[in-house]
Parts: C-alpha cells; sequence; structure tokens
C-alpha cells in the first residue's frame, strides 16, 4: 500500500471536527499519515497545535490568518503567530495569501495580513502555506518580492490557468493540488494542466471537507470530502500524468516530508 501526507485538512471549524478520531484511523487504514491540520486564525492556530498534541506524529499543522480573517490582523498578531510558531507541530506558517473571489476581508488589510505572515515566515525560516483566489497578479507581485528569502512557498488548492502556473513555476513555487482536478466540469483546465507540473514540486490535498472529487464511484453517501480519498485523488493526478500510480504517490509523499521537514520527526 502507498504511503500519502494530506497537506491540507480542515480539521477545526468545520463538519470533520466531530469525529476527529475517526476521520485520522479512516485515513491511516488507507495509508494516509500524517494529516496537516490547517490553522485558519490565530485562535484556530493555537487550537490546531493542542488537537497535535493529542494525536502525536498523526497530525501536524499550520498556524497563521487565512486572507478571510486579515480584517482580524492587529499589531500583536505578529507576536502571537511568532509564539504560536515555537511549537514543534507547527511545520509552516498559513494558510495565509489574497482572496478577491470573497473579500471576507477588505484587499488593503489582506495584503497587510499576508505581508506581515511572509515576513514572519522568513524570520523563522519556516515554509509558508499560500491561498489565491482571484487575486493572480497582486500575489504574485508580493510572492516574488518575498520569495528569494522564504524558506519553501506552496500554494495549496491550485486552480489557476497556464499562465499563472508558469509564473508560479517560475518563482520555485509547489503547487498542491486537490480533487477539484476531478470535476468533470471545472476542473477541465487543471486536468490539461496537472501533466506539466515539475514532479518535485506537486503535492497532493484534499482540503476537506471541502471539494469532495465528483468522480468518485460509488458516490460516498455524505458530500463531505475527508483525509482518507486522497489515494483516490492521487491517482486520478497519476493517471492524468501518464506516471505509475504508486511511483507519483511515492514521489508526492517525499515531496511533501522535504517541503514540512517532516522527515526528522518522523524518524
Ligand atoms: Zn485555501
Amino acid at each position: 500500500m502507498s504511503s500519502y501526507i494530506d497537506i491540507a485538512v480542515n480539521l477545526l471549524g468545520s463538519a470533520l471536527e466531530p469525529d476527529i478520531t475517526q476521520i485520522i484511523q479512516a485515513a491511516a487504514d488507507q495509508g494516509v499519515s500524517p494529516l496537516i491540520v490547517i490553522g485558519s486564525d490565530l485562535s484556530e492556530s493555537a487550537a490546531a497545535i493542542q488537537l497535535c498534541q493529542q494525536y502525536p506524529k498523526q497530525l501536524y499543522c499550520t498556524a497563521g490568518v487565512h486572507p478571510h480573517h486579515a480584517s482580524e490582523w492587529q499589531t500583536n498578531s505578529k507576536q502571537t503567530l511568532i509564539d504560536l510558531c515555537q511549537a514543534s507541530q507547527v511545520v509552516a506558517v498559513g494558510e495565509c495569501g489574497l482572496d478577491y473571489n470573497r473579500d471576507f476581508s477588505p484587499r488593503p488589510a489582506q495584503r497587510q495580513a499576508f505581508i506581515a505572515q511572509l515576513e514572519l515566515a522568513i524570520d523563522l525560516q519556516k515554509p509558508v502555506l499560500m491561498h489565491e483566489r482571484d487575486a493572480h497578479s497582486d500575489f504574485l507581485s508580493i510572492v516574488s518580492e518575498y520569495r528569494p528569502h522564504l524558506r519553501g512557498a506552496l500554494l495549496h488548492c491550485f486552480t489557476g490557468s497556464q499562465a499563472q502556473m508558469e509564473a508560479y513555476i517560475d518563482l520555485d513555487l509547489h503547487l498542491g493540488i486537490t480533487g477539484w482536478v476531478c470535476d468533470e466540469r471545472r476542473g477541465q483546465e487543471l486536468a490539461a494542466l496537472v501533466p506539466f507540473i515539475p514532479k518535485d514540486r506537486l503535492l497532493v490535498e484534499t482540503d476537506s471537507p471541502y471539494l469532495l472529487p465528483r468522480s468518485m464511484r460509488p458516490k460516498p453517501k455524505s458530500s463531505k470530502n475527508k483525509p482518507e480519498y486522497l489515494p483516490y485523488i492521487a491517482q486520478y493526478i497519476a493517471n492524468l500524468r501518464g506516471e505509475d500510480p504508486a511511483e507519483f504517490a511515492k514521489q508526492c509523499y517525499q515531496n511533501s516530508l522535504a517541503f514540512f521537514n517532516l522527515s526528522q520527526q518522523n524518524g
């Protein structure tokens, strides 16, 4: 059986929260372990660290402020986040970035919180897990400025165009691909692009409970996506790339270990 790391799971503040133990176990049964729990704001990041302590080696987390919560970023947020990042369970700063699709926070506040987190990631020499939706040009100009000093930079749930993909690869970003690619309607463009992502820059993720792969048969009874479906997504991408699924899984696993510096933690 292949091993997988789900690099973006929204275990807290989502429909997955009531069944955490069962979800971790069901994922592990499919070879999916550890899971990386997303911290979307400062209090959720603190809660994510506590959760990781309850499931050592099975859970790691990010700590950061999602663009939806950027308006909550205050002068003391940076110090709070620095303190959170001292926990050994925190493997990346984020999820941070820009979301001009929902615009839940004003755009200037989004840019300010994003830049502050990139600076912090540079100071701490931690990788960043980033989000970008309908904000390519501002995102690109900000990340271009900081990329040379960042230890590692991952754009999770990439769903952009070919030109955007090329710009991100030129910047030496890692790209996270979700079950969006399995969507027979809106995933078509992405499906055509995934064969062109360099193999050492590709990570796979569910972003569960969102983005249930639409092509799964039989269709899961619940519309909730779960980390246990990651092997399905990875096999789907391997097929698109014309690669052996086991080889592809191995490469993604190694990419994830290296990006999040997990090899030491996992012994
Ligand atoms: Zn996201």
